[in-house]
């Protein structure tokens, strides 16, 4: 969850294959300015292990190369430099992104924009080095570009096309989820039927292991330092994203700013240590409602999650310790046993 618009690393992709306990394997590294990571409930064999870990590398590689706000020859960097109206051919990964970020900003009265891209690098959250606050003058103007939707896709001609030339699109929030789905998708051709994909706390998982059970996730309390499940659960065929503001914050004049935007105003959400995960059976989806979340709170969140019919819980400060607020679909999951409340 650290990775905002993939920092690129020294190293791009840094592989490790683990064998591990029983029949799970781990292929482990770093992409997407982020940690990833691979379980595979099955014997791997090290030309196999070598053959799957490629594979994920490419895709991995391939949607840093699309979709990377730090990297200038990005697809989307390119896109975001192209100051026109006119359409813009995209790949079909990235438009497919694009397509997944207007459903979510539609469903969610706008609380989940991409075209925040430049309140994003204004608040310091973006690849340049900006370390004084925006002045509200500027967050306003900033403003005015985003929102309303300001992109048209057209997916039959396979386009995007900027309905103000300066629009500048962040994919950060989705991106890291559809590279999830990509490499469960390419674990399932591959002939893997049990695996459990990680990349920067968004996950994915399919099949049960060798023992019978399910790849069993365990979703942290929201403390800036210390890492402590919450809850575990069980994941059945389906992915869980978590966004939330006690991570990836700065302090700036004694003020915590968390990098998620919140359209309506052009400033950080404010912060106040809390969690949103949502599961779906896309990780691409649980990403961006996750930070739609995030975005609303828990009050008008739970109810918009509840709308949507999304899997939503949100682990918030409260008497003492953490409290929870989960929806129907989330307590359908509690009611089936696969929640353990900590
Ligand atoms: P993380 O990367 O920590 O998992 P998110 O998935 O919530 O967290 O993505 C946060 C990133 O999304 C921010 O760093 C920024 O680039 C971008 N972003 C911030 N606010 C919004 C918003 N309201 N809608 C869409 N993207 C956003
Ligand atoms: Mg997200």
């Amino acid at each position: 969850m650290l990775a905002t618009g993939f920092l690129v690393l020294a190293v791009l992709t840094v592989r490790q294959v683990v064998p591990g306990r029983g029949d799970v394997h781990e292929i482990a590294g770093h992409a997407l300015g982020t940690t990833y990571s691979v379980k595979l409930a099955e014997p791997l064999s090290s030309s196999r292990g070598a053959a799957v870990a490629t594979a994920i590398e490419g895709r991995l590689d391939e949607v840093d190369e699309l979709m990377s706000t730090y990297r200038p020859d990005s697809e989307l960097s390119r896109f975001n430099r192209h100051r026109s109206t006119r359409p813009y051919p995209l790949s079909a990964p990235t438009l497919e992104v694009f397509a997944v970020a207007q459903d979510v900003f539609e469903r969610s009265g706008g609380a989940f924009d991409v075209t925040v891209g430049s309140l994003v690098d204004a608040w310091g959250f973006g690849p340049g080095d900006r370390s004084s606050r925006p002045s509200t003058p500027e967050v306003a103007a900033l403003r005015s570009r985003a929102g309303s939707e300001p992109l048209a896709l057209d997916r039959e001609a396979g386009t995007i096309r900027k309905l103000a030339p300066d629009v500048v699109a962040d994919l950060s929030a989705v991106a890291k989820g559809y590279a999830v789905d990509l490499v469960a998708e390419t674990l399932v051709a591959l002939g893997v039927s049990s695996f459990l994909v990680e990349i920067g706390g968004e996950l994915r998982a399919r099949g049960w292991k060798a023992d019978g059970s399910r790849w069993r996730v365990g979703i942290e309390r929201p403390e800036p330092a210390e890492r402590t499940v919450h809850l575990a659960l069980d994941l059945a065929d389906e992915a869980i994203a978590t966004s939330g503001d006690y991570r990836n914050f700065r302090e700036q004049d004694g003020v915590r700013l968390a990098h998620i935007i919140d359209p309506r105003s052009g400033r950080p959400v404010p912060y106040a240590g809390a969690s949103v995960s949502v599961v779906h059976a896309r990780a691409a989806v649980a990403d961006a409602w996750a930070t739609a979340l995030s975005v609303l709170g828990p009050e008008a969140g739970s109810a918009v999650a509840e709308r949507e019919g999304l899997a939503a819980l949100f682990i918030l400060p409260g008497s003492g310790g953490y409290v929870t607020r989960a929806t129907s679909a989330f307590r359908a999951k509690l009611g089936a046993g696969t929640l353990i409340e900590r």
